[in-house]
């Protein structure tokens, strides 16, 4: 099948590079002029383990194509996927659904012949109905269907994601665009993976309702984390305790400072505000992001604590900026607010990520970048892991000691043993272990 993609971000290049992999022949459009150069020339514009290949690959043998044209890569193709950001619109938290809407009036613009239209973006209930709209306005002589088809993939391990999936959720109204869907999904299909088929609106509230849900999930074991640390009792084995029980299921369930990323931030804020606007309020996910935005800066406070209860003038090596590992993706990490809250403390900050820091000093100033963890952690008065990459689990803990200014180590995510640690001489904070 000819396939075209409109948005090629995280989620447009990972789903264009992976259809060509299915045997469809893609092009990805971007109108972002340097992501497009960079792909043109072999380059790919964000981290993405395993990504490079596939792109390279498939670019050499000329099934996955770029362009800054969104018509003409729309011309021609039989299904067109939209996959551009829906951040939170500024003021009301409601998702902004501007670039959705302009790319679907370039879409009903180019269309030739019958053309199935997809929201591969996280959209609020309804917007395939408005989608339809604009493209009939635009268009009224096309013939087309609109399908929803959110993603479910988690960065850093997105290819994996695409390629085997728990489930492909497809909203339709007609059958003729689920026929075309079916063969769009055949390989995965063949596969065993399932694949759901809803109505358009079942379709989009699913990818609100799963991201909800995991949101909360990671917020209870945070607020337990809390409670641990008041009753003298340990996070960890709460979370082994409790997701072993299959009902429940082992995963979500670290405790840390907080979710962040591109994705729980904004669709449970605007999964909230569609629930208001339909009078029918989710008042846990609104608790949930009440407690999330209060733990980041709460997490701030206990590296103060750590730090003797005053941090003016002292110095602050964070390792881990990224909104999880295996990512440059910076937006909306908790490390943002802990570290500016750390400034507004008057920490001076020192900081190394394996990945962000290009994208971390887009948004972070007054800080300094490293190369490595040791020499961000020279001279600093604490040492703080707020991003679990793999490369903070096992550093020396002796020369770490030698590096810093004072032996404190805040442990965000718990990789380490406090006996471990404390055996190195450090004074050791983590998360619910008591
Ligand atoms: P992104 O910001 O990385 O990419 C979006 C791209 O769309 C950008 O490159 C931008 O230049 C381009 N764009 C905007 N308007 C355009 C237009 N009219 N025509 C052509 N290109 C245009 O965003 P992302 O992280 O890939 O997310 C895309 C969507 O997928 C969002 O709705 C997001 O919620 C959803 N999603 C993201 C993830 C994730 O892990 N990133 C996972 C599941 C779902």
């Amino acid at each position: 099948m000819k396939i075209s993609v409109i948005g090629s971000g995280y989620v447009g290049l990972v789903s264009g590079a992976c259809f060509t992999e299915f045997g469809h022949s893609v092009i990805c459009a971007d109108l972002d002029q340097s992501k497009i150069d960079a792909l043109n020339s072999g380059r790919i514009p964000i981290y993405e383990p395993g990504l490079e290949q596939i792109v390279k690959r498939n670019s050499a043998s000329g099934t996955l194509s770029f362009t800054t044209d969104v018509e003409q890569a729309v011309r021609d193709t039989d299904v067109v996927f939209i996959a551009v950001g829906t951040p939170s619109r500024r003021g009301d938290g409601h998702a902004d659904l501007s670039y959705v809407y302009a790319a679907s009036k370039s879409i009903a613009t180019a269309m030739q012949g019958y053309t199935v239209v997809v929201t591969k973006s996280t959209v609020p209930v309804g917007t395939g109905d408005e989608v339809e709209r604009i493209i009939r306005d635009t268009n009224p002589d096309a013939d087309f269907s609109v399908v929803s088809n959110p993603e479910f993939l988690r960065e850093g391990a997105a290819i994996e994601d695409f390629k085997r999936p728990d489930r492909i959720v497809v909203g339709v109204e007609d059958r003729r665009a689920q026929a075309v869907m079916e063969e769009v999904y055949r390989p995965l299909f063949l596969n065993q993976s399932p694949l759901l088929f809803v109505n358009r609106r079942t379709s989009e509230l699913i990818k609100y309702a799963a991201n909800g849900f995991l949101a909360m999930k990671i917020t209870f074991i945070n607020e337990m984390a809390d409670l641990c640390e008041a009753v003298g009792a340990n996070v960890q084995d709460v979370a082994r305790g409790i997701g072993l029980d299959k009902r429940i299921g082992p995963k979500f369930l670290n405790a840390g400072p907080g979710y962040g990323g591109s994705c729980f931030p904004k669709d449970t804020l605007a999964l909230a505000k569609t629930a208001q606007d339909y009078e029918h309020p989710v008042r846990l996910i609104e608790t949930t992001i009440a407690i999330n935005d209060n733990r980041k800066r709460a997490m701030a406070r206990r590296v103060i604590s750590a730090c003797g209860g005053d941090v003016r003038g002292k110095k602050v090596a964070i390792l881990g900026l990224t909104f999880k590992p295996n990512t440059d993706d910076m937006r909306d990490a908790p490390s943002i607010s802990i570290i500016q809250a750390l400034q507004d403390g008057g920490a001076i900050i020192n900081a190394f990520d394996p990945e962000g820091t290009e994208e971390a000093r887009k948004i972070l100033h007054d800080v300094s970048y490293f190369s490595n963890a040791y020499e961000a952690a020279r001279g600093a008065d604490a040492l703080v892991i707020v991003t679990e990459w793999d490369t903070f689990r096992a550093l020396d803990l002796g020369r770490m000691k030698e590096e810093l200014n004072s032996p404190v180590l805040v442990d965000m995510r718990n990789i380490y043993r406090r006996d471990d640690v404390e055996q190195a001489g450090f004074a050791y904070h983590c998360i619910g272990r008591a």
